[in-house]
């Protein structure tokens, strides 16, 4: 499978993952809790987890 990573919205701590290739790039997150949709770049993520392929 595909490479990913782990993030948590600083905003409402929701966490969820996304495709590898976003994780060092421009691209904004947007966060999937329907409430908060905000929008951040990987870095600016309150927690990551890069761990590799389960
Ligand atoms: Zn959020």
């Amino acid at each position: 499978m595909n490479r990913i990573f782990w993030l948590e919205c600083p905003e409402c701590k929701t966490r969820w993952y996304a495709e590898w290739v976003l994780r060092h790039s421009e691209y904004k997150m947007e966060c999937p809790n329907a409430g908060c949709r905000n929008k951040f770049k990987a870095d600016d993520a309150s927690w990551i987890d890069e761990r590799e392929a389960r």
